[in-house]
């Protein structure tokens, strides 16, 4: 919904500067930039002969590269474990296989997608410019040639000759500087085009040339359709930034933010579920009680540790035993789980005699003997037959 809201209002804002994407690709450049100098630099070097230099240039430049696309690699994987751990088992080389794959995957395709392919990515893998072109208005803020102002298109001597005897002359002198710097090979003085991710270099580049031909900057700028016409009918542009479209995908976002909060701020901090033992399903114990045995795992969301009190319901008279755990709180079993951890107990519950049915519905319930907050799991007691 943000995607869409920021596409509403000023085009493709997101892949002109916040798609990772482009940031790397930017990144990448940067680096190529420094060790090979500027683009023609570089590729006047790369036309003549493998030289020391040369070699030395690429070399530093790869390397770097698998450098950052490593690290960006490693800081993925490094999201889905604990951290600290993994970078020591990576460094002992003890960490899991699938560690090592997903890091040689994800450096592997930054490599290729910043270094290598870099806007090719955008224009045919990426499915959001074919999405986003049903997303926009005319009221949209584009990357836009203002055509109002640059046609008729002239050189500067030419222009200069119309205008002094009175006749249109635009603003374009036609020196393709906003074609070269594209990075997608757009000429956005053909209009709007799928191929344009709005990195604003265009825009740039003629800003350079109208100030050197000594004509205002902005021939190529964030504008509308709408204002080319309104300027071509001589009526005053504007921006119109609230509108339907807008208003409704913020008000989705606002109720999106909304629900998010409030699940957020009323979030259970435990949770806990049980699993009956499947074999076998129940015991008859030498003194008549029969027995059932559960798996209770209890999840401790806190960031402390913490001692829950089991209580088993619907089970009048029963005898509840937690492995392994002796202290009790009012005849209840504590058990203790550390922070941020999820911990599983073997819970044996005898009953003698009281139930009646060969399945009863069984509900364990922990609660934190600190702040009371309680979490319930259901499973069934099974007995033999009918007692009496
Ligand atoms: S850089 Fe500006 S003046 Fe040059 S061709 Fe592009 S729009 Fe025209
Ligand atoms: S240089 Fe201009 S036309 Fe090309 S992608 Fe960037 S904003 Fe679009």
């Amino acid at each position: 919904m943000a995607l869409f809201l920021m596409n509403a209002v000023a085009g493709r804002v997101w892949c002109g500067y916040l798609c990772p994407q482009t940031v790397w690709t930017d990144l990448f450049q940067a680096v190529e930039r420094i060790i090979e100098g500027a683009r023609r630099e570089h590729l006047l070097r790369d036309q003549g002969r493998w030289t020391l230099d040369r070699i030395a240039r690429a070399g530093a430049k790869h390397f770097l590269w698998l450098m950052i696309a490593w690290w960006t690699g490693g800081a993925w994987v490094l999201y889905f474990a604990d951290a600290p751990t993994l970078v020591k088992d990576l460094a002992t080389l003890q960490a899991p296989f699938v560690a090592y794959l997903w890091i040689g995957i994800l450096t592997l395709t930054t490599y290729v997608f910043a270094g290598h392919m870099r806007e090719q990515v955008c224009t045919y893998m990426c499915p959001w410019p074919r999405i986003q072109a049903a997303l926009t208005d005319e009221h949209a803020l584009n990357v836009t040639y203002r055509y109002d102002r640059g046609e008729p298109r002239c050189s500067v001597k030419k222009s200069e000759q119309l205008r002094a005897r009175g006749k249109p002359a635009g603003d374009c002198i036609d020196c393709l500087q906003c074609v070269y710097v594209c990075p997608t090979g757009v000429d956005i003085r053909n209009g709007p085009n799928l191929g344009c991710i709005q990195c604003g270099l265009c825009i740039d580049a003629c800003d350079a040339v109208m100030t050197k031909v000594g004509r205002p900057a902005r021939l190529i700028a964030y504008d509308t359709e709408v204002n080319i016409k309104r300027r071509l009918a001589g009526q005053t542009p504007f921006v119109k930034i609230v509108r339907w479209r807008t208003a409704l995908y913020a008000a989705v976002i606002a109720l999106a933010g909304g629900i998010m909060l409030y699940s957020l701020a009323t979030r259970q901090t435990t949770a806990a579920n049980v699993i009956h033992d499947r074999n076998p399903i129940f015991v008859r114990l030498s003194d008549g009680g029969i027995r059932n045995a559960y798996t209770l795992r209890i999840l401790n969301m806190r960031r402390e540790p913490r001692s829950f009190a089991l209580d088993v319901e619907n089970l009048p008279g029963s005898f509840v035993d937690v492995v392994g755990t002796k202290a009790q709180s009012n005849g209840r079993p504590i058990l203790e789980v550390g922070p941020d951890q999820t911990r599983e107990f073997r819970v044996l519950v005898t009953e003698y005699g009281g139930v009646m049915k060969n399945s009863t519905v069984v509900t364990f319930a922990v609660r934190d003997l600190k702040s009371g907050e309680i979490a319930t799991a259901s499973d069934y007691f099974r007995s033999p037959e009918t007692r009496r």
